[in-house]
């Protein structure tokens, strides 16, 4: 096994012990924060004998973070932090992450870890499609990819034509891209007449994408149309940004850098832990952080973990590709669907585009859901027989997935609205009550 850190080489025994010993040293350093000192309240480091002893600690939900906005987190005064960066707000308000200079540095070693593991090596040309600023996305990986040594093109997010241009002419072997953009992408590459399999014009190998929930059939898709392999790559604001959670090149679920995170999969009602390997909520604690040390964030993501060993060797344990987020669930005639069962079966079906969106609607008093779909050009003939066969082959397998019978609209690609950063699928149009 190639690796790029000595961590990834640890066995079971030493990641636990590695674990236990900067578990410890967190609650030290979280109790120097005003929050912690308070949520905290009798607990020490004395107090955590095994791991399984993290569960004495309090779980920590972002209406803390919120509560506590701006420095109430913070172990050190605030001029000895170097960096501030702030989540999307997918979800609400925005919260903010400070970071010392050891917390850079040490995440510019888990983010190129993470590239270095998908096969990116030095003298890689490297172009980062993800927006800058704010959002973790871009300047995490930007770091993590001169650390390795590779060219870093700090492009940003937008303008395809550019974009394109800056892949062809520097001659770019890996991208950053969100996984609804690079969809999007390979249509435009489609338009302006560039083969992605003529590797002298496209010589893209490798593509990192994650940020937002996406099916294994959208990975596919990506694959296919862009002749590269796509690497999921998992994060979150509050643990760094990117470089949580990363696929190796067996593509079989993301490997958490378990020497940096500690992770637990709980239930989202009872916040007991779930049996080995099944579905729960992500809670994860940091293990390095300095500045801001996190105690068992509860990150409303659902995911379970990967049973057995990996075959690349690497025993870090491996979450399985994001459900959603707790928050996401939609209740329909009291039938749980969670988008992505929507994603998987439209991105299964030839004819369907790059593109859908679900909308919620009340007719009455009853929710109904109804789901757009962009269908591919050459499909979307004149003839209203084929289209309406389609629609109702679609609403079909819709029916069989989610239990409940959704309204399916059929429509040109291209026609529904693209978001520049994490696509936005479900639209809420029932309104109050
Ligand atoms: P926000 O919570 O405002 O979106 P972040 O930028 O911190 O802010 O986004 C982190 C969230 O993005 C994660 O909690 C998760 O819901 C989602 N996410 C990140 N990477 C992935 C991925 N590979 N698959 C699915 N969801 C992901
Ligand atoms: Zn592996």
């Amino acid at each position: 096994m190639e690796v790029f850190d000595r961590a990834e080489r640890l066995s079971r025994e030493e990641l636990d012990a590695v674990q236990l010993v900067r578990l410890r040293s967190a609650v030290e350093r979280a109790r120097r924060s005003p929050h912690y000192a308070r949520a905290l309240a009798g607990v020490t480091p004395d107090s955590i004998r095994t791991l399984a002893d993290v569960r004495r600690l309090p779980l920590t939900t972002k209406q803390d973070l919120r509560d506590n906005y701006p420095y109430g987190l913070l172990t050190e005064p605030v001029d000895r932090m170097v960096r501030l960066h702030a989540s999307s707000g997918t979800t609400g308000n925005p919260t903010v992450i400070f970071y010392t200079q050891n917390d850079v540095d040490t995440w510019a070693g888990l983010m190129a870890r993470c590239m270095h593991m998908a096969g990116v090596r030095p003298g890689d040309r490297f172009q980062n499609m993800s927006g800058y600023g704010l959002f973790t996305g871009g300047l995490g990986f930007h770091y993590g990819s001169e650390r390795l040594g590779c060219l870093t093109i700090p492009a940003g997010a937008g303008n395809t034509a550019r974009q394109i241009k800056l892949i062809t002419d520097m001659g770019v072997t890996v991208l950053h891209i969100i996984p609804s953009y690079a969809l999007y992408f390979a249509g435009a590459l489609e338009q302006m007449g560039i083969d992605p399999a003529d590797k002298a014009r496209w010589p893209v190998r490798v593509a990192m994408i994650g940020a937002e929930p996406h099916t294994e059939e959208v990975r596919r898709k990506i694959e296919e149309m862009l002749h590269l392999r796509a690497f999921n790559s998992y994060g979150l604001s509050e643990m760094n940004g990117p470089g949580v959670a990363f696929e190796c090149p067996h593509q079989c679920g993301m490997h958490v850098w378990e020497d940096a995170f500690l992770v637990e999969i709980v239930d989202p009602e009872t916040l007991e832990p779930v049996p080995d390997g099944e579905v729960g909520e992500i809670v994860m604690t940091t293990l390095t952080r300095e500045g801001m040390p996190i105690l068992r964030y509860r990150t409303r993501d659902l995911s379970r973990f990967v049973p057995g060993p990996c075959a690349c060797g690497r025993v870090h344990r491996r979450l399985d590709r994001i459900k959603g987020r707790a928050d996401d669930m939609i209740i329909i005639k009291g039938v749980n669907i969670y988008p992505m069962q929507i994603e998987q079966v439209l991105m299964a079906m030839p004819e369907v585009g790059e593109n859908y969106l679900i909308v919620l609607e009340k007719e009455g008093f009853i929710d109904q859901i109804r789901v757009k779909v962009e269908i591919r050009q050459e499909h979307f003939v004149e003839d209203m027989r084929v289209l309406s066969g389609l629609q109702k082959r679609i609403q079909t397998r819709l029916r069989d997935e989610l239990l409940v019978t959704p309204r399916v609209d059929l429509v040109q690609s291209d026609s529904l609205p693209k978001s520049q950063g994490k696509a936005q699928r479900v639209l809420d149009e029932r309104g109050e009550g």
